[in-house]
C-alpha cells in the first residue's frame, strides 16, 4: 500500500487512541477520521470496534463518496457519511472528531450555543461554539448520517461561518463534531471544546448573567494564534 495511506492509517489510529485516552469517549461513543492531502481518501475508525482492539490495519479507507473501500474490509464508523459531507464542503479541513463528551453534549442537549466567556475559549474558537438546527423527521428516517453533515454545512453556509474560525459545532440533542488541519488537530479541538463547555457551564452556575469576553480580547486571543498575523509559539 502507498506509504502516504499507510501513514494516514497510523495517524488516524493514534488520534482515535488519543481521543479515548483523553477521557472524552465512553464505550465506543466516538470516532476520528483523517483525509489525504489531495482530499480523495478518508481514513476512519471501523464501526463498533473496541479501542483496545484498534490497530492501523483495522482503520478503514474509503473514497469521499463512499463508493470505494481499500484495505480493511471492516464496516466504517456509522458516522462516516457525516464526516464525508464535512470534508466535501470544507476543503481546508483534513481531520474530524466526534464524541458524546459530557459537557459539550449537555450544551447540545440544551440546544444552546456555548458563549465565549474567556480566553481559553477565544484561543481556539472565534466567538460562540454554534449549535446547528435540528433535523426534521424525514431527514432522520432517510440518510440520517448524510443529513447530519448536510445540516452542519447548511448552517455554516447560511450564517456565513468560517470552519477555520469555528473548528467545531454542536448537533442539537446529540453532541459535538470538531475538526482541524489533521486528525490530531481535530482531537485537540474536541478536548478544547469539552473543556470550554465545562468552564462555560461552571461560569454560568456562578454568575447566570455573566458578560461575554469583550470583543477586543476575543480578537486579540484568536488572531495571535490563527491567521496571517499569528505570533503565538515558536516561529
Ligand atoms: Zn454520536
Amino acid at each position: 500500500m502507498d506509504t502516504t495511506l499507510q501513514d494516514l492509517k497510523i495517524q488516524v489510529c493514534e488520534a482515535n487512541m488519543k481521543l479515548k485516552n483523553s477521557g472524552l469517549v465512553k464505550l465506543t461513543w466516538g470516532n476520528v477520521s483523517g483525509l489525504t492531502a489531495e482530499n480523495k481518501i478518508m481514513a476512519i475508525k471501523p464501526s463498533g470496534v473496541d479501542y483496545k482492539e484498534l490497530t492501523p490495519e483495522k482503520i478503514v479507507l474509503t473514497s469521499l463518496d463512499g463508493a470505494e473501500q481499500y484495505g480493511s474490509e471492516m464496516a466504517p464508523s456509522s458516522d462516516a457519511p457525516t464526516h464525508m459531507e464535512l470534508y466535501r464542503a470544507f476543503p481546508s479541513i483534513k481531520g474530524i472528531a466526534h464524541t458524546h463528551s459530557t459537557y459539550a453534549t449537555a450544551w447540545a442537549q440544551a440546544g444552546a450555543a456555548i458563549p465565549c466567556y474567556g480566553t481559553t475559549h477565544a484561543d481556539a474558537f472565534y466567538g460562540e461554539v454554534p449549535v446547528c438546527d435540528q433535523l426534521r423527521q424525514e431527514q432522520v428516517e432517510s440518510d440520517y448520517e448524510v443529513n447530519v453533515g448536510k445540516m452542519i454545512v447548511a448552517y455554516f453556509s447560511n450564517l456565513g461561518l468560517d470552519p477555520e474560525e469555528k473548528p467545531g459545532v454542536l448537533v442539537p440533542g446529540h453532541g459535538p463534531f470538531s475538526w482541524g488541519k489533521d486528525a490530531e488537530a481535530a482531537v485537540e479541538n474536541a478536548i478544547i471544546l469539552e473543556e470550554v463547555a465545562k468552564m462555560a457551564c461552571l461560569t454560568r452556575g456562578l454568575q447566570p448573567c455573566c458578560d461575554l469576553l469583550p470583543d477586543y480580547i476575543l480578537n486579540k486571543h484568536f488572531s495571535r494564534k490563527h491567521g496571517p498575523d499569528s505570533y503565538y509559539g515558536q516561529s
